[in-house]
């Protein structure tokens, strides 16, 4: 999946007991933390989706207490701007263009490849959201890559010539790679896996969904279960 990288910075241990002591402290008469023993992360990921998830009943609040915490690494502009539109639970902090440019130089005089810098889509068929369809050819490819290198550049010799980042950057292709962090909680996961997981999402914020997955799955593993059967890809919206 070109360079795209999800990596998992930190998680919120035992989740799915997390979740279940939340949960229970709501109908419990009990201080939940004298409770003895909670039962086992399984156990706990089964008591949920029975007693919160299972029927559609709108339990969430308890969801929302473990965090996870993503590395995304070489995404385009573009995904980094879509994810950003999220604002409930989620908090970014993403590689500036203002603090960073080397690369871009780098990738100018040739010492680092420039597709490490610069996104554009693989050869083959395309279709937009109204149903145009066009082949993006190799030739054409190549021209647009071609581009991005003339960019880069320019972009160099501005920052010879003194130029700030910030507005040196005005002439790079829209889609220069850029690196971000990004924290949810598991509610807000499963919001923002509903609206760009689904296939009318542009198709980079879909596979930026598809290498959160695995990271979700091992994190949250009855969750995750629950959430794969019932709504990933059916665009179903805010849980
Ligand atoms: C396929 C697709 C195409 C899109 N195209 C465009 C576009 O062309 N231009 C554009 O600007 N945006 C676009 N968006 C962004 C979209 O309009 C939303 O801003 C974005 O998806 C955030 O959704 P959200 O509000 O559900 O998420 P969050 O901000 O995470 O909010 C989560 C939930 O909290 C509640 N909530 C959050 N804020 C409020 C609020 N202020 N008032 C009431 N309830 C709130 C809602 O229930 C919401 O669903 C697109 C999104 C998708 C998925």
């Amino acid at each position: 999946m070109d360079r795209f990288r999800v990596e998992v910075i930190q998680a919120t241990p035992s989740p799915q007991q997390v979740i279940y002591a939340a949960m229970h402290q709501d109908y419990s008469e009990e201080f939940v933390w004298d409770v003895s023993q909670l039962p086992d992360e399984a156990k706990c990921g089964e008591i949920i989706i029975k007693q919160l998830l299972a029927g559609e009943r709108g339990h969430y609040g308890p969801l929302e207490h473990p965090q996870i915490t993503l590395a995304c690494g070489f995404f385009p502009h573009s995904v980094m701007q879509q994810a950003r539109t999220h604002r409930v639970s989620v908090s970014f902090d993403v590689q500036s263009a203002r603090y960073t440019g080397l690369r871009v130089i780098e990738a100018a005089q040739a010492k680092r490849d420039l597709e490490d810098v610069f996104y554009l889509r693989p050869v083959g068929n395309y279709s937009d959201r109204q149903g145009k369809k066009y082949f993006y050819s190799p030739e054409q490819r190549q021209k647009d890559l071609d581009w991005c290198g003339e960019a880069a550049r320019r972009y160099e010799q501005d920052m010879i010539a003194g130029m700030a980042e910030e507005h040196a950057r005005g002439k790079l292709p829209f889609d220069y790679r850029q690196h971000f962090i990004v924290s949810f909680n598991v509610r807000s996961l499963m919001h923002f896996l509903d609206l760009r997981g689904k296939r009318d999402a542009q198709l980079e914020i879909q596979q930026l969904c598809e290498l959160i997955l695995p990271h979700f799955e091992a994190w949250v593993p009855a969750i995750s279960t629950w959430y794969k059967s019932t709504r990933l890809g059916k665009a179903r919206l805010a849980p």
